[in-house]
């Protein structure tokens, strides 16, 4: 945290400058808010007052203005960093939250605010195809808490992509180059006292290319759910190739069972009038992690939502995951293109691991 001296004579002259500094700049200042509230850990006690700045320019002008009225102030962002005392906080917590704005993508480049989510920026490059943080979008936080420590996981640091850094300095907004900052391991140059705003990444366009993975692999490392191409299948189409037996074993009326080698099919009809739908799979194969799919919201004969669970897999096997289906057409005809694959002569190759490092698909929430 960066915090300015408190300078200010008393607590009411002091109440009455923040009062006048937030009705000026136009920003919310709120009182009774604790650290509890504010960070991950949910301990730390209560703070004189929280301000609230929702752009860079606004937050560039509080701090300014604090400082130069002589008043104690720290920054926070999402609080996952922070563990705070449960004594009274006689200062003025500066939180980034609101600073976030929308992540503004321009070909390789992305401005983005302090207070926009790290994940959130991570799965918006990936869906771009741009690389270079796709490893950090585990960990939890603004990318203004990322920038001050130079958060990092996977081999991946922020820093290495900084193209520069809006910084507050007398007030203002200034751009500071990323070059001009040193980036150690979770360590940066910025110094106590100074408001990261927000910040220009470059990310190299993702040009990598994975050879002969077999598709449960590739499904397992992108989605996190192993299947293979021909459960994968099975499951999207809810038909079950290989199963004999159209009566199966009756569970009262309105269930069938349908059993064959390692797929049990549960089969359901809403009365003797009804049609019957799927319900469910389970499968269970040989050298696999047995798992179920659960069709629901049927409408014109066809599930809207399918969930896919792992069945007894250990900690970081399981998966557990709702797809939820629509504008989906059956029986459209495929082009050759479809089956295509055109690969750029500057793509380089990366591993099933590297892959699966970067969980470009997987959240663990
Ligand atoms: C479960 C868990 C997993 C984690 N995994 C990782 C990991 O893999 N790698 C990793 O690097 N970290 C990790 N962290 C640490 C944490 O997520 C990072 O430090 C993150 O960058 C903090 O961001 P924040 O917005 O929550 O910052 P806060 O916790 O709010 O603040 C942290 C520090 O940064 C300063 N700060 C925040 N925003 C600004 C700003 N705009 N300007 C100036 N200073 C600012 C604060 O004053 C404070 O000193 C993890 C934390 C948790 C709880």
């Amino acid at each position: 945290m960066v915090e300015t001296q408190d300078k200010s004579e008393d607590t009411a002259t002091r109440d009455r400058l923040i009062e006048e500094i937030a009705a000026r700049l136009g920003v919310r200042a709120e009182r009774g808010r604790r650290f509890a509230e504010l960070t991950s850990l949910r301990v730390g006690g209560e703070i004189d007052w929280v301000v609230v700045p929702e752009t860079e320019e606004q937050a560039a002008a509080v701090a300014g203005a604090l400082a130069e009225a002589g008043v104690a102030w720290r920054v926070l962002g999402a609080g996952s960093n922070v563990l705070a005392d449960d004594e009274q906080h006689a200062y003025v917590v500066l939180t980034m939250r609101e600073v976030k704005g929308e992540a503004r993508f321009d070909g390789d480049r992305v401005s983005v605010s302090a207070g926009y989510s790290l994940p959130r920026l991570c799965v918006d490059a990936a869906r771009r195809g741009l690389s270079g943080i796709e490893g950090l979008n585990g960990i939890p936080g603004t990318v203004g808490g990322a920038l001050w420590m130079n958060a990092g996981a996977f081999g991946q640091e922020i820093g290495t992509v900084v193209e520069s850094v809006r910084v507050a300095r007398g007030g203002r907004v200034v751009e500071v180059p990323g070059s001009e900052i040193t980036w150690d391991y979770r360590h940066t140059s910025f110094q106590d006292g100074e408001l990261l705003l927000g910040a220009t990444l470059l990310l190299p366009r993702d040009e990598r290319i994975l050879e002969h993975g077999r598709p449960a692999d590739v499904l397992g490392a992108v989605a996190g759910v192993p299947l293979s191409a021909g459960d994968l299948y099975v499951t999207l189409t809810g038909c079950a190739p290989g199963i004999a037996g159209p009566q199966g074993n009756a569970r009262g009326p309105d269930w069938r069972v349908l059993e064959s080698d390692g797929t049990e099919l549960y089969l359901r009809r809403d009365g003797a009038s009804q049609p019957w739908r799927l319900a469910a799979v389970i499968r269970r194969p040989p050298n696999g992690t047995p798992w179920q799919a659960e069709y629901r919201d049927h409408q014109s004969g066809l599930p809207r939502t399918l969930r896919l669970t792992s069945l007894d897999a250990p900690g970081s096997s399981a998966f557990d995951l709702t797809l939820r289906l629509s504008q989906v057409e059956t029986n459209v005809a495929l082009e050759a293109p479809v089956f295509s694959v055109e690969v750029p002569r500057s793509a380089s190759p990366i591993t099933l691991d590297e892959l699966r490092n970067a969980r470009p698909g997987v959240r663990e929430d």
